[in-house]
């Protein structure tokens, strides 16, 4: 059987020769994301950035050093989670990315959803936050607010580059942040839950 990791690289490898939109035509590297095929927890930010874009890596410069000081103060490192777009590729100038971008990237990120199966999806920035929350749905307002579903919850928060231009972001970044351990120990009591009640109807058909 294949492993979550190599089928998680096998797809970062297709999202590397992705020309499905305008922008695998004007990229430098494709950032399809990175880190553990096993993830707890999953941050999807808008679209990489210059830097992202030279590096073909996720978050690296100001955004992502901002995003490894709130994860230590939690205990955790890039390394232990997983980190992507919802756009793979640089929209010139760090344009916003255009709806038929969006539409044409967005099966990538699904397909790493499904494959990292994360306990918790931590949402950076409007455009992230749109892939799971209603149109209506205002990032002022929603942020820190986990929607729980069966197993899994996703948590919108503000983009690291607007809490760094902003102090009363940055504040509300962090209590948001504060929230992801007990989160994660919900979803991980609320997933045990659930095997348990899969597991059950089996072990009755041994008897
Ligand atoms: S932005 Fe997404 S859909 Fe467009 S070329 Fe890059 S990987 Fe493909």
């Amino acid at each position: 059987m294949t492993s979550p990791q190599l089928l998680l690289d096998q797809l970062a490898a297709e999202i590397r020769a992705c020309r499905k939109c305008p922008l695998g035509r004007l990229r430098t590297h494709a950032v399809p994301g990175e880190g553990p095929a096993d993830a707890e927890l999953m941050f999807v930010g808008e679209a990489p950035g210059y830097y992202e874009d030279k590096q073909g890596r996720p978050f690296v410069g100001a955004s992502g050093q901002l995003l490894e000081k709130l994860l230590a103060g939690i205990g955790l490192t890039r390394e232990d989670v997983f980190i992507t777009n919802v756009v793979k590729c640089r929209p010139p100038a760090n344009r916003d990315p255009l709806p038929a971008e969006i539409e044409a990237c967005v099966p990538w990120l699904q397909r790493q959803i499904d494959l990292i199966d994360p306990l918790v999806i931590v949402t950076l920035g409007r455009f992230s936050m749109a892939q799971f929350f209603p149109p209506t749905a205002r990032i002022t307002r929603i942020h820190g607010k986990p929607l729980v579903q069966e197993d899994r919850a996703i948590i919108p928060m503000f983009h690291p580059a607007a809490a760094l231009r902003n102090p009363n972001w940055m504040r509300d970044m962090e209590a948001d942040f504060a929230q992801i351990p007990e989160l994660l120990e919900r979803m991980r009591a609320k997933r045990a839950e659930k095997r348990r009640g899969e597991e059950g109807p089996q072990q009755l058909r041994l008897f």
